[in-house]
């Protein structure tokens, strides 16, 4: 099987909350998604999707994302979609870094593989554990009462996992903190997520302020090494995120014990066959994770519920719907969430289609005759 054609869209997801706000007055008000159809000669065509959190959260940004893409196009044509490890190989020779510009395509080549083996992807990466699995919702960055009537909202609609955007002025997170876990259950879990946004001594004050609490911290700052000087001076239970993309860093936090939770963001190892990688060697390990993305719609969605709901239950902390935070659906077929749960979908490959009317006409087309 060779690709013969490359076509790029670029869709607007407004949020149904107007916009989400986290660490350092970050916020974004709607997400700038990519979505990428690569077409076959044997007729099958698979769709892939990249959608960085903004500009300012990762080393990547969304028209970084299509630029990239353009890079690599010419390059892909004629390259078997089905041959996954060597098409990996080969993007890294042709761009070197850029993972998140990498990961639409890789996304796009295994809804093909799946599809040309009649199989859905969960399948391909091992098999589907449980009936679903459960979600984690993001609470975005409000004063302390308005994020607890949101957590409070949310379980009501089922939801039983919460990941608080703090990382801001300490004082006000321990009160965030606070007031959310007034509203949750023993058994529902609550994450402190700083997104890199506290100095050491504010996240040592944070740590300190809520060590009664029934709470996770995530990402308290910015590097590793000052990850791990706060992981050492609390007990509370740790989750690593910006800082983990790639098996060598995740190497080094099992040596330094430095996490008991990592998050898998799809985008940041640079699609599926790598983020696979990182989830194989964490169950290897006995790290538990939550697997994601940065952020996107419908199609990136789906490709998170085949490699969740293809990851041991003890394994899988959590994992994200991110379709439902959108106003705008881009894609039939995708995973939808029933009472703060979600299923891979059975049909083969990612088991969506695009809502092509919702995407318009493509950005770019690559099917290297030019
Ligand atoms: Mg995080």
């Amino acid at each position: 099987m060779k690709i013969t054609r490359i076509s790029v869209y670029q869709v607007d997801l407004p949020l149904h909350e107007g916009s989400y706000k986290w660490a350092s007055g970050k916020s974004v008000a709607v997400f700038d998604s990519t979505v990428v159809k690569i077409e076959t000669d044997s007729g099958i065509e698979g769709y892939g999707e990249v959608c960085p959190l903004g500009p300012v959260y990762l080393p990547s940004y969304a028209a970084g994302a299509r630029a990239g893409i353009k890079e690599i196009a010419p390059n892909l044509i004629g390259q078997d979609p089905t041959e996954l490890a060597v098409l990996v190989d080969n993007m890294d020779r042709w761009l070197k870094g850029h993972p998140y510009v990498k990961s639409a395509i890789d996304m796009a080549c295994w809804d093909i593989l799946g599809k040309a083996a009649g199989l859905p992807i969960a399948k391909l990466l091992g098999g589907t554990y449980g009936d679903d699995f459960a979600l984690y919702r993001a609470i975005s960055q409000l004063p302390p009462k308005e994020m607890a009537e949101n957590v409070k909202m949310y379980k009501d609609q089922g939801y039983k996992k919460f990941q608080l955007k703090v990382g801001g002025n300490p004082w006000e997170d321990i009160e965030r903190i606070r007031e959310c876990a007034k509203v949750l259950d023993n058994s529902d879990q609550l994450v402190a997520d700083a997104n890199c946004g506290w100095l050491m001594h504010d996240a040592v004050k944070v740590a300190n302020g809520v060590r009664d609490v029934n709470v996770y911290i995530e990402q308290p700052c910015t590097s590793y090494e000052e990850c791990l000087s706060i992981r050492r001076r609390t007990t509370l239970p740790f989750v690593l995120d910006e800082c983990i993309d790639g098996l060598g860093i995740l190497l080094r936090g099992f040596q330094d014990h430095a996490m008991d939770v990592v998050n898998i963001k799809i985008s940041k190892f640079g699609g599926l066959t790598r983020a696979r990688q990182a989830r194989d060697l964490c169950v290897s390990l006995g790290i538990v994770m939550t697997i994601e993305d940065t952020w996107g719609g419908d199609v990136i969605t789906a490709a998170i519920s085949h490699l969740a709901h293809s990851t041991p239950e003890e394994f899988l902390f959590s994992a994200t719907d991110f379709n439902s935070y959108v106003t705008k659906s881009i894609a039939d077929g995708a995973p939808q969430r029933i009472n703060g749960r979600m299923a891979a979908p059975t049909s083969p490959g990612l088991g969506v289609t695009p809502i092509w009317e919702a995407l318009g006409a493509p950005v770019m087309v690559c099917d290297g005759s030019e």
